[in-house]
């Protein structure tokens, strides 16, 4: 099958009805580049990418179902992180070989997250790799979003006395990876876009947990400092996490984990705080706003759980540690006790 044969066949027919494309001056798939329709007024555009690839994001016998929808998923989790609306998406793949029916897998997954979404497919690059070639193959998503003026979830919000909130579980994404099992967490990631869009106006800020809970939140404190430096107000922010409060978040598989394998409790919360390929949402909201959150979280039937609070370090010297653990006394955990740093690609070989 050419390059053309397969673009037409596979890639061209992807939620094409969506807003994106429905306009008379709108233009798919086919030609040098998409044409979009206007943005609606009053809304920005939110744009994201992300790659995945071969022996390093996924194995190479992964379901292509699985894989279709997980790399849309997880540039769509980046969206929710923003309280972005899913607007359009382009696709670039490099492929060993044009393999027809783990295509047509691939293009099922991700065809039916961009449905449920409302996302349309615009365009993308092909390449082949030659098939005997060593090159892993790989995936990128582009995809944008809307917003509206103003009111993107951005991840250096924090502000003295927010709680912190997780989503859904945590901890399945690693316990999948190191015991090489099938998990819906790990496979079928659900982006909570629904969640981020309901979060805007009363959250201070958001982030995805893709690369473990421990480093976003280093993420969003270091980058909250950074915003309150430059405005002048308090820099000494700190996240105060309780180590033990994970507890109520724990995946299904560290949960068998603690009851199959004896792993205890603390050992169990660290590990989740440390797992990567989570894709729940990290975010930080006045304590003002609880109740609204929790009544959210029941509508969208999906646990939320507040682990932390952002505090502020007394005096001027701002506190060196972006998170600090304690325990359920309080008190604060000796360094070796706290979870490790989540996944960095140039720090850790696969
Ligand atoms: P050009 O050579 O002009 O850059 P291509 O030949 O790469 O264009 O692609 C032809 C058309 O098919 C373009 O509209 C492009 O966006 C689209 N396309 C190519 N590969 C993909 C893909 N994997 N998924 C979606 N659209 C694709
Ligand atoms: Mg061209």
């Amino acid at each position: 099958m050419g390059e053309f044969a397969l673009i037409n066949r596979f890639f061209k027919d992807i939620c094409p009805r969506a807003q994106a494309l429905d306009h008379p001056q709108a233009l798919g798939i086919g030609d040098d580049a998409a044409v979009l329709a206007p943005v609606p007024a009053g809304h920005q555009v939110v744009v994201t990418t992300d790659t995945l690839v071969e022996g390093r994001h996924y194995w190479a016998d992964v379901d292509p179902q699985a894989l279709g929808h997980k790399v849309l998923a997880v540039n769509l989790s980046d969206l929710a992180a923003m309280g972005a609306q899913p607007w359009a998406f382009t696709l670039s793949v490099s492929l060993r070989s044009p393999r027809p029916q783990w295509l047509t897998a691939f293009v099922a997954g991700m065809s039916a997250l961009a449905e449920e979404a409302q996302i349309a497919l615009v365009g993308g690059d092909t390449v082949g790799l030659g098939t005997d070639a060593a090159s892993p193959e790989s995936f990128t998503v582009t995809a944008l979003g809307l917003v509206p003026m103003g009111q993107a979830l951005r991840r250096d919000g924090l502000a003295p006395g927010d709680c912190l909130w997780v989503s859904g579980t945590l901890g399945d994404g690693q316990a999948a990876v190191a015991q090489r099992v099938f998990a819906e967490k790990l496979l079928w990631p659900q982006p909570r876009l629904a969640l981020g869009q309901a979060l805007r106006g009363l959250a201070h800020a958001a982030i995805d947990i893709s690369d473990g809970l421990s480093s976003e939140l280093g993420h969003m404190v270091r980058a909250s400092r950074t915003r309150a430096q430059a405005s002048g107000t308090s820099a000494g922010l700190y996240a105060e996490i309780s180590l033990l409060s994970l507890l109520d978040c724990l995946g299904s598989l560290v949960r068998a984990a603690m009851t199959d394998e004896g792993l205890d409790p603390l050992q169990a919360c660290r590990q989740a705080a440390a797992s990567g390929d989570e894709y729940e949402l990290l975010f930080a909201a006045p304590e003002a706003a609880s109740a609204e959150i929790m009544r959210l979280g029941r509508a969208l039937d999906l646990p939320l759980t507040v682990i932390g609070r952002v505090r502020s370090a007394a005096g001027s010297a701002p506190q060196a540690e972006p998170v600090v653990w304690i325990d359920a006394q309080g008190r604060r955990l000796a360094p070796d006790l706290a979870p490790a740093a989540g996944f960095d690609h140039f720090s850790v070989q696969p």
